[in-house]
């Protein structure tokens, strides 16, 4: 059997607008249960890796022990998303990963399993700090050159934002050229994790849902079809993003959000046609962890 895993990273309204109080953030609520829709209509279940800090409001905590009743899986996405994660000094970065890590568990009496870092900002340390808090698998790395272009948006798309700087002060850039696409192990101390990279092809160009907005869609199957081809441990890798829509914003508040002009319908059948790919492969659709360890059963 082959499987795959569909990684919602809830990038949320809430922390591009910087953690208001009194805001009733969509991306728990409108936007994530269209990603249950489909969830349901598919059946199957996602990682959804949260920003701690979201946490601290109850409605949103409440939203997440709903998802891991129903057998979602939830994964830690750091405390604040700092965009600089990998480069923070070791001591920062522990106290990133273990207060989104304690949040996490009191929500759902579950130790998350997995990590993303923000903004993919991995490093060596980070999985030294991973692997000392037992953490099962990581999927921050990014072994492809599209990682530039990437930094080169986010960093456009930041002109005027509190975090502009941090976006390329990283310890991960030269990574695309030598790390490992595929499923690894990492060692550190007397211990390890799980290292699944972002799904590449062959020539290291990256699959995942925001691409399929960026270039034309013909292409973007073929690079997924390539990426499904080649990788075992294949994740497909969405955001809120990808089904909110103009009316999910706060028009008092500025944001810098991507792909909001398209129309939320379109949205949905770009994403069910993603969904329709990974499982035409053959595979069926489990949580990150069990994606892991099957990957070396
Ligand atoms: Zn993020």
């Amino acid at each position: 059997m082959k499987y795959a895993a569909i990684n919602l990273n809830l990038d949320s309204l809430g922390e591009a607008y910087g953690f208001p109080d009194n805001y009733k953030d969509p991306s728990f609520f409108e936007i994530a249960d269209r990603f249950m829709m489909i969830a349901d209509k598919y059946d199957f279940r996602y990682t959804i890796f949260v920003i701690g800090k979201d946490l601290l409001k109850p409605e949103n905590q409440n939203k997440v022990k709903e998802w891991a009743s129903k057998g979602h899986e939830i994964g830690n996405h750091s405390w604040s998303h700092p965009l600089n994660l990998g480069a923070m000094k070791k001591s920062e970065i522990q106290e990133e990963v273990q207060k989104a890590h304690e949040i996490i568990k009191n929500t759902i009496n579950i130790e998350p399993k997995g990590f993303i870092a923000p903004g993919w900002s991995t490093s060596r340390k980070l999985m030294e700090v991973l692997i000392a808090m037992n953490y099962l698998y990581d999927t921050s790395v990014f072994p492809s050159i599209v990682l530039y272009p990437f930094l080169l948006k986010m960093f456009l798309n930041h002109i005027g934002d509190r975090r502009l700087l941090k976006i390329f002060h990283r310890s991960d850039l030269l990574y695309f050229l030598y790390k490992k696409r595929h499923i690894n192990r990492q060692k550190a101390g007397n211990g390890e994790i799980i290292e699944m990279p972002l799904p590449t092809n062959k020539y290291r160009i990256a699959c995942w849902h925001t691409l399929a907005f960026m270039i034309d869609i013909k292409y973007f199957l073929m690079i997924m079809r390539s990426c499904l081809k080649d990788v075992q441990a294949f994740y497909y890798l969405v955001h809120p993003a990808d089904l909110a829509s103009q009316d999910d914003l706060d028009p008092k508040r500025k944001i810098h959000l991507e792909r909001l002009s398209h129309p939320l319908q379109m949205k949905l059948e770009l994403f069910e046609k993603a969904i329709k790919e990974i499982l035409a492969d053959g595979r069926k659709i489990v949580t990150l962890e069990e994606l892991s360890k099957n990957c070396f059963s």
